[in-house]
């Protein structure tokens, strides 16, 4: 039989299955619930009786997501993983650990339907969209995994730029954001939360009336309409004056800056005049950019530029006083770049969609 699970279950679903199913008292309900907030596993309820705990375990898994697999870089310490959902699909995370805590990447769906030309994700399409609880599944599965190589890990920060596009799963992502930031849960502040958005303007705009003060990651990738049409087909939908348009919303509602991911892609949208065209536009807007050399994905002809084309570009935008950095590179090693794993898994024969 398969296992319910506990993680997601509204207080009635749950009061059914521990009452009803189960034949427990409600009492224990609230207690169940408590610890499955702060993220605990059956084993540790630890104010359930050894008994109480042995039937739950036979009938049901506290966590949507269980750790398949996991690489760990030998250049730092970035760990990628392979989650298992119950459905048997798989999807994909990286952890990384700076000095003032670790950074989780989340997946927010099986696969994704935005179709970027640069992107292993969106390869084979979207499978479905993931529950507010596989999402923060994820962090209760890492926090676990990184306590157990040291006790004074956990997951500080996250960013929602794994497999998937957030906006396109837009209810359970905010109700992900509303959960992990709760106070008797895992209380992760939504400071430390960033949600990164291939721009879907009507979803931005929503986003910017909700109230959750995280910061909102724009893929842009392009100084103009006209390339970005070439590599992303998004940009048929939304064009880039509207995206930006949502964006300066973003920043006027909830006075915080807007960071622009530019993924640096030889021949496409590095040269210097790219560098101008994209200050001018940026111009008075409150932002940073971040500047990503392409991650080579090998099922795509799309390479990343020389060093030298990557430090012009920063230098261009910078003598234009925008705000910009080049991302550092991580687990090199591990194919750290988003549906890499998946799809090296699901090539390999070692797992089935
Ligand atoms: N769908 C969302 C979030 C997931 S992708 C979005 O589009 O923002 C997270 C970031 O990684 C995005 O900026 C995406 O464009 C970028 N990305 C995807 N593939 C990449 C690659 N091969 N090299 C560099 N960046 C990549």
């Amino acid at each position: 039989m398969e296992k319910r699970v506990l993680l997601g279950m509204t207080t009635e679903e749950l009061t059914e299955f521990v009452v009803n199913e189960l034949g427990e008292s409600k009492f224990r309900v609230g207690q169940i619930a408590q610890w499955l907030n702060r993220g605990a596993d059956i084993d540790g309820m630890t104010n359930l009786s050894a008994a109480l705990r042995e039937k739950l375990k036979n009938a049901a898994v506290a966590n949507p997501i269980r750790i398949l697999e996991s690489y760990k870089s030998k250049i730092d310490e970035t760990e990628k993983f392979l989650y298992a959902l119950p459905d048997d699909n798989v999807i994909e995370g990286v952890v990384m650990r700076y000095k003032y805590g670790d950074t989780l990447c989340v997946s927010t769906q099986v696969g994704c339907r935005m179709g970027c030309a640069f992107c292993a994700s969106t390869l084979d399409g979207r499978v479905r969209n993931l529950t507010a609880a596989e999402i923060l599944g994820q962090v209760i599965a890492v926090n676990a995994h990184v306590k157990k190589q040291d006790p004074e890990r956990r997951v500080h920060n996250i960013v929602l730029m794994g497999s998937g596009e957030p906006f396109d799963n837009y209810d359970e992502v905010c109700a992900f954001l509303r959960k992990v930031n709760d106070p008797e849960g895992l209380n992760i502040s939504l400071r430390n939360i960033s949600v990164s958005t291939c721009g879907l303007v009507d979803k931005m705009r929503a986003f910017a009336d909700e109230g959750l003060p995280v910061t909102l990651s724009l893929s842009l990738h392009a100084p103009n309409d006209a390339v970005r049409v070439n590599i992303m087909p998004v940009a048929k939908k939304y064009g880039m004056n509207e995206v930006l348009d949502a964006c300066r919303y973003y920043v006027r509602k909830t006075g915080r800056r807007v960071v622009f991911e530019y993924a640096l892609i030889k021949n496409v949208n590095c040269s210097v005049a790219c560098a101008d065209e994209l200050a001018a536009k940026l111009r008075g807007l409150q932002c940073h950019v971040n500047l990503i050399p392409l991650n080579d994905v090998k099922e795509r002809n799309l390479e990343a530029p020389s060093k030298q084309e990557v430090a012009a570009f920063l230098k261009r935008l910078t003598e234009r006083n925008i705000s910009a950095t080049v991302r550092r590179e991580m687990g090199a090693d591990i194919d750290g770049a988003c549906g890499q794993l998946r799809r090296k898994a699901l090539a390999d024969g070692r797992l089935q969609l």
